[in-house]
């Protein structure tokens, strides 16, 4: 690996309102994934920086921070949002170099995470307690009290949208946190921090610790200064973390994978259903939970709708990602390649065409580059339409009957979205009530956006991100009663 350019240097931890040299003085090389030369390093926390990043999350949640009213809560969060909207840009070229996603689509994500951060800035004062008509003589309310100290773990392929996804609701309900961003893009982190900064939160309310998951993960999440876990990434990983924070029952949520059918009945927009067939299944190089990865196609409709797909797919521009004419941009890393790579053989080894598609794209012998591709011919039970290959590999199948595509469709260990097309409004409400998914679309895929719950059935996660249903994942509901009775003996034991 060469490197012709400078290196942006990130030498600083951020801990309790301060930057800081990591304690074991280490550093991660960032990749930039289409050119595969070092561009940035950041710091490497290690399990001492992690416990004083914990310690400092603690001490802001009994501090300043807990005299703060919901309403200056959501005030803070709201200046956080302008922050990131005036940052837009920058921010975007920087996750765009991190990892891959063409410009277009990262910048975007730092827009829609400021709609993220506003929706939760103004729902921090709206959640509320309840007057409980427990008995007359008695006042009885609820307390809406934060958990406390949140470990926040995110991924590589959307990295600042869920760090608004985790903060807007974890901050808004009081609680502090600590994140840990993936080790493949921690740079839009650090630079998230300094808004944070800018913005005038108290010190310690959050904290970032890039690092490995074996260590400086894993030690995050076992460690007892922290009571909750909020998790988005691979399901081997949620395993694990439900494992360490068994020990004091620390609150956990998981967002993980998918493998999402989408399904074309005979009685829909063709030409729209194809669009968003190829965008759900290839967007972001496939490095996305909720794609369309499995497409069941009715019979009727099959060849025609295939050959619409290939022509619309073959017109997607691979390229360079800073380039604002590509739609997809290169792999985040080579592992991640190597994977889709893997996903290719088994699903030629297991009988199934490539109809197009299968390989790199002609002149990028550099850079994480895969060509979007359409396998048919292989059933449902197939490695390529059973696991989740996280790159842009769609796998179509035909069906016949309504019930058939039912149980095809959740017959998978994943149930994190779905996707149906059809004018029939009976058939719409009847199959979205039979599929097994966090979220069912009829005629368009996975509207993702803050308003909605989001979140999976089975393996793909536990718990709801977005909407006013996650506020109740950073919370604790405490019941008081104030007994003011004069007729009751206080003292049952009082005839022993
Ligand atoms: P991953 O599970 O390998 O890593 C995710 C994060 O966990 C990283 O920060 C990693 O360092 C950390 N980690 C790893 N081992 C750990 C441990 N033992 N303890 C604590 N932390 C640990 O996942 P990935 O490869 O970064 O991301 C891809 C996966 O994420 C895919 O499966 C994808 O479906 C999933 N994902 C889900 C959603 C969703 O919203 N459902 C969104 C994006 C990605």
């Amino acid at each position: 690996m060469t490197s012709t350019t400078t290196i942006a240097d990130y030498p600083h931890l951020f801990v309790g309102g301060r930057w800081t040299a990591p304690s074991a003085g280490l550093s991660i090389d960032s990749v930039d994934p289409a050119t595969e030369d070092v561009w940035a390093r950041v710091p490497r926390a290690t399990e001492p920086d992690v416990d004083r990043a914990v310690d400092a999350a603690r001490a802001a949640l009994h501090g300043p921070w807990s005299r703060l009213t919901a309403t200056q809560r959501g005030r803070l969060i709201f200046i956080l949002a302008d922050l990131l909207e005036r940052d837009a840009e920058r921010l975007g070229r920087i996750e765009t170099m991190d990892n891959g996603k063409p410009l277009r689509d990262t910048v975007g994500e730092v827009k829609r995470s400021v709609e993220w951060l506003r929706y939760y800035a103004g729902a921090a004062d709206k959640v509320e307690g309840t007057v409980v008509p427990y008995k007359h003589d008695a006042h009885a309310y609820t307390r809406v009290e934060p958990v406390g100290v949140v470990a926040a773990i995110t991924p590589w392929n959307s990295p600042i949208s869920l760090y608004s996804w985790k903060l807007g609701p974890a901050l808004a309900m009081g609680n502090t946190v600590v994140l840990k961003p993936s080790e493949l893009t921690s740079v839009s982190a650090l630079e998230f921090a300094q808004l944070f900064s800018e913005a005038g939160f108290p010190d310690g309310v959050l904290n970032i610790v890039p690092g490995y998951g074996h260590d400086a993960g894993a030690h995050l999440v076992a460690h007892p200064g922290v009571d909750k876990v909020s998790f988005t990434g691979s399901y081997p990983t949620a395993q694990a973390i439900m494992r360490a924070a068994s020990n004091g029952l620390k609150r956990v949520s998981f967002e993980c994978g998918g493998k999402s059918p989408h399904i074309v009945f005979p009685d829909s927009d063709i030409d729209r259903a194809v669009s968003v067939a190829t965008h759900s299944a290839f967007r972001s190089t496939g490095q996305s939970c909720s794609l369309g990865s499995r497409l069941f196609l009715h019979r009727d409709i099959y060849t025609d709708f295939l050959d619409a797909l290939v022509r619309r797919t073959e017109r997607i521009r691979v390229g360079m990602p800073l380039d604002p004419s590509t739609h997809i941009g290169p792999h985040t890393s080579a592992e991640q390649l190597a994977k889709t790579e893997h996903y290719l053989d088994a699903g030629r080894r297991e009988g199934g065409r490539v109809v197009t598609g299968g390989g790199r794209p002609s002149g990028y012998d550099r850079g994480y580059f895969v060509q979007p591709t359409i396998f048919d011919g292989l059933d449902n039970n197939s490695t390529l339409a059973s696991e989740e290959v996280f790159g842009p590999v769609l796998t179509v199948i035909p069906f016949e009957t309504e019930d058939e595509v039912i149980s095809l469709a959740n017959d998978t260990s994943y149930g994190l979205v779905a996707g149906l097309w059809t004018k029939d409004i009976s058939r719409a409400h009847r199959v979205a009530a039979q599929l097994q998914a966090g979220m069912v679309s009829v005629n368009t895929f996975r509207p993702v956006h803050w308003t909605l719950p989001y979140g999976g059935y089975k393996s793909s996660g536990l718990g709801r991100e977005n909407g006013l249903a996650v506020l109740r994942e950073y919370c604790e509901i405490k019941s008081v009663v104030i007994d003011f009775s004069a007729d009751e003996p206080a003292d049952p034991f009082a005839d022993a």
